[in-house]
């Protein structure tokens, strides 16, 4: 079974408590844990693909569309100074963009003295429980979130 099929399975049965607004070609959630404050991921709507490049090219280029309009909302609700997007599917093999907001110093002195992807801040510091946002807390960013995307997408 798929993580994210498991993850969509709930947005259309209304118990995930992430999931904030659905697009033409998927869905927009805010991500487990908050070590980088905004991150955000845009699931594809189907398992079928595996790759960009096997996607019929029209469909690629609303999900591109709207998977950068994502990212725009997400840096304007959030204060990104830079935006990050991933597209790496080798843990689960379903389309999903991961969008991380990034700032100065986000990784400590990890990494190439602190510069670098985040995945060079370490796993167990990036998934602690303690970055996980409090029922508040993940409200607030929903809403947040929300609200760019109503004035940025159709
Ligand atoms: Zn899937």
């Amino acid at each position: 079974m798929c993580l994210v099929c498991d993850r969509i399975e709930m947005i259309k049965n209304g118990t995930n408590p992430y999931f904030v607004k659905e697009l033409k070609t998927g869905y927009v959630v805010i991500g487990d844990n908050q070590h980088f404050y905004g991150y955000t991921l845009f699931l594809y709507k189907s398992h079928q693909y595996k790759e960009l490049f096997q996607m019929d090219p029209e469909e690629r280029t609303v999900f591109l569309m709207e998977m950068t309009q994502v990212a725009e909302a997400v840096s304007r609700a959030f204060g990104a100074e830079k935006m990050n997007y991933e597209l790496l599917g080798m843990g689960d093999v379903h389309l999903h963009w991961h969008l991380y907001p990034r700032r100065t110093g986000d990784i400590e002195t990890y990494g190439n003295k602190g510069k670098g992807p985040v995945w060079w801040y370490p796993m167990e510091k990036m998934y602690s429980d303690e970055n996980r946002p409090t029922p508040e807390e993940l409200e607030d960013m929903k809403r947040k979130l929300l609200d760019e995307l109503n004035q940025i997408c159709e």
